[in-house]
């Protein structure tokens, strides 16, 4: 008779723990791409057709035999319950990318789905996956490439304990089947670590392919992230050494909030992020933590995220549009409780209680300056980047990025110079209506087809584009030599020769520095870099056009949000009454309605513009010089930008009124 204790111990050693690295980490990626894809039916067991995507030829037999194992366990299991009978016939297949047969792989196909009631395929590309499979699967996912979490958790289950950070750290990066081959039970730690460290500097380790690059873009694969991208590989010595126990959680960056235009490539940003790495990504924003509907909800799916994320850690949590949970500071009306609740969990879920020890979060937003001050105080998303639209260079780098190994020989300089101030969506969509139209006619991708996808374009003639330059170089110059007082820095000038129909002809991209309290001093110049492009204009040109005004978000209507904020909102003017919240809409109702307010907010502008004029003046040969340069080469760094303004005689200078009574 043998105790229930040796039986069960028995149990576990030789039927639970398995045995080889690499498939149980293809496992642990499986399932957790399939609950990710809310595809919880095939973890049960019941009927299913799924597909999976897996770029490295040299994974993909660790996850056709862990899908296999995986279906098998499934079936046992449920067999086992007496009410989920079914038919238990299950297969995995693995598509190759040129069958050397097709209509017979498809007829095959056929008749496996016709005759199991689970199947599983694998395949290098979305595209690989015949026609007939495509059609009839029920979801076709792409499970996250290795990372520690699967790692750590394969070696885990292999060997019976927290495996050390750099065993993790010597296998992260080489394919499963080498890991399988190299880690197994018995081996000496060291003997396994040298090993892996060999192949993985030797010629043996594997190359990337281009697949892959496009599925699960890395740091190095993207162009034109920027400071965003320095950052990032910072991010990932600071990950290795976090996990090899040479640097402390405290001693980390918590969060990031990277702000840009939409398409520039934040969320892309956050997975490659992930992906260089190492590490699971969690991916949310609060629209879906809203999805529910009710507060209580929502905070439960706030809350439910972080957790998850903290069972995750190390691992990165994504929350996408965070301007959308408002700032305390302009709320107003029926939904202030409701917003001010929301931001107050949130807060608590940055700080944590117990902390959130290994979860960096990536905070990603359209609207930096939309964002309650409090999410970005220290320990919180103290750092902030800006991805700006990409540059002709970077262009480029996207443009090869999204073709892959298409067009590999031809020259993309002419493409990527017409797609001036096209985000990298836009270029990704360039590249997928070429793609498009060479499927239509049956043949291959030619540099034509590129050619055609690209977006029309209205062509400034010289003499607009000469006075985009200067309106630019106005922002430009008082931007600078406002920074101080304003509380921000112009980083980048650049300005378009073709210019999308309702497109800007040019951008001054600023860099928030300093508190989060800004004083009246810094709205007023704030106000007066705005009026600075139209400015410049007059000054140059004897009069402005109507590029400054026009639409929402264009300088005047900024500046003038600005002025109404100071005297009905925020205390900065006459009056120090509060008489509406700094909601652009409020703002612009109170100003139609009260006649007082627009006497006074026009008094302020008018103030401002003739500052911004005064100053330009003052600086004549820096407006020069940059428009000069602007118009030759089409931007202007920050350092380029300083060198020029310095070069004029002028510091930074305090701000626009100091020692003024009120904008009166
Ligand atoms: P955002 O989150 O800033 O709105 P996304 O990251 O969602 O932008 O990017 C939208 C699409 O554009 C993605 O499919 C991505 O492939 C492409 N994209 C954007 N920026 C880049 C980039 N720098 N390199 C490659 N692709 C990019
Ligand atoms: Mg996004
Ligand atoms: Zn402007």
């Amino acid at each position: 008779m043998t105790s229930t204790f040796t039986s069960t111990s028995r149990r576990t050693e030789t039927v639970r723990r398995p045995r080889d690295v690499g498939r149980t980490a293809a496992r642990n990626l499986i399932v957790r791409a399939l609950r990710r894809a809310g595809l919880h039916h095939v973890l049960r067991g019941q009927p299913c057709i799924v597909g999976l995507v897996v770029p490295h030829p040299q994974d993909r037999p660790d996850f056709v035999e862990a899908a296999r194992a995986m279906l098998r366990t499934l079936s046992h299991d449920a067999l086992a319950n007496e009410f989920d009978r079914f038919d238990d016939a299950f297969e995995v297949v693995e598509f190759d990318s040129k069958p050397k047969r097709p209509k017979a792989a498809e007829d095959a196909v056929r008749a496996t789905l016709a005759s199991r009631a689970r199947v599983v395929a694998v395949a290098g590309d979305p595209a690989d996956f015949p026609t007939v499979f495509r059609v009839a699967a029920d979801a076709i996912v792409t499970p996250d490439l290795v990372d520690v979490r699967a790692l750590e958790g394969a070696l885990h289950a292999v060997f019976g304990s927290k495996p050390p950070g750099d065993l993790i750290d010597a296998a992260l990066g080489l394919p499963l089947q080498t890991i399988g081959m190299l880690v197994k039970p018995g081996r000496s730690l060291g003997q396994v670590v040298r090993r892996l460290r060999r192949f993985k500097d030797g010629a043996a380790a594997a190359p990337v392919t281009a697949r892959q690059r496009r599925e699960h873009p890395t740091l190095d694969d993207l162009h034109g992230l920027g400071e965003a991208a320095e950052w990032g590989q910072s991010m990932a010595r600071d990950f290795a050494d976090y996990r090899a126990g040479r640097l402390t959680w405290a001693d980390m960056d918590r969060g990031i909030l990277v702000s840009g235009p939409p398409g520039t490539g934040k969320t892309t940003f956050a997975r490659a992020l992930a992906s260089t790495c190492m590490v699971p990504i969690h991916v949310h924003s609060l629209a879906r933590w809203q999805a529910k509907g009710h507060l209580d909800d929502l905070l439960k799916a706030m809350r439910g995220a972080f957790e998850d994320a903290k069972k995750d850690a190390p691992c990165i949590l994504f929350v996408d549009e965070i301007d959308a949970f408002g700032d305390r500071e302009t709320l107003s009306g029926e939904h202030e409780q409701y917003c001010r609740e929301v931001i107050n969990a949130f807060l608590e879920c940055l700080d944590g209680a117990e902390g959130r020890e290994g979860v960096v979060v990536v905070g990603a937003t359209n609207l930096p300056d939309k964002i309650d001050a409090a999410i970005r105080r220290p320990g919180r998303l103290d750092r902030h980047v800006v991805i700006p639209l990409p540059d002709t260079e970077a262009r480029k780098g996207i443009l090869r990025h999204h073709l892959g190994d298409d067009l590999a020989d031809a020259d993309l300089s002419d493409a990527a110079e017409r797609l001036e101030g096209a985000s990298g969506a836009v270029i990704e969509q360039v590249v997928r209506n070429a793609r498009r139209r060479a499927r239509s006619e049956r043949r291959p991708l030619a540099i034509g087809d590129l050619g055609v996808a690209l977006p029309t374009r209205l062509r400034l003639s010289d003499a607009d584009f000469r006075r985009a330059c200067i309106h630019e170089a106005g922002h430009a110059v008082i931007g600078t030599l406002l920074s101080l007082a304003a509380g921000k820095v112009p980083t980048q000038v650049r300005v378009f020769r073709e210019v999308s129909v309702d497109g800007a002809a040019g951008v001054t991209a600023c860099h928030r520095v300093g508190g989060v309290m800004r004083t009246r001093l810094a709205y007023l110049a704030e106000i007066v870099g705005l009026l600075a492009g139209m400015a410049a204009e007059e000054i140059v040109l004897g009069e402005h056009t109507e590029g400054a005004g026009g639409s929402d978000r264009s300088d005047l209507h900024q500046a003038t949000m600005l002025a109404a904020a100071m005297e009905a909102s925020v205390g900065f003017g006459r009056n120090i009454a509060y008489l509406a919240p700094a909601d652009d809409a409020e703002l612009l109702d109170r100003l139609r309605s009260d006649p007082s307010l627009r006497r006074t907010v026009n008094r302020t502008l008018a103030k401002c513009r003739d500052r911004a004029r005064t100053m330009l003046e003052a600086n004549g040969p820096a407006l020069d010089a940059l428009a000069q340069m602007l118009e030759a080469c089409g931007s202007a760094s920050r350092g380029e930008i300083l060198d020029i303004v310095l070069a004029g005689g002028s510091d930074p200078v305090p701000p626009p009124d100091a020692g003024e009574g009120g904008p009166a």
